[in-house]
């Protein structure tokens, strides 16, 4: 027992960003992939995060509207104040 240290999520969202660009090597991919697995916290940002790549990849096509723009702002504020916040 023991192999996830306590403060690794941390460090898993940081990555997650390099890891949302392709810029990961494959050992720290499994890396993050396997505290995805453990961790439903982490594993929601993720989610979070990858959605919200598409989805701007898709409207960057034609062009992000600053509307959308600070819609997804406002819900990565939101999203960050409950996942911070306890029960
Ligand atoms: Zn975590």
């Amino acid at each position: 027992m023991g192999s996830e240290e306590p403060g690794d999520c941390d460090e898993v969202i940081e990555r997650l960003y390099v890891y949302l660009d392709g810029e990961l090597t494959e050992e720290r991919r499994v890396e993050i992939r396997r505290h995805l697995d453990d961790c439903g916290p982490c594993l929601k940002a993720f989610d979070f995060e990858f959605e919200l790549r598409r989805v701007i990849a898709q409207k960057c096509r034609d062009r992000v509207p600053d509307s959308l723009l600070a819609r997804v702002r406002a819900a990565l504020a939101e999203e960050e104040r409950s996942a911070g916040g306890g029960a």
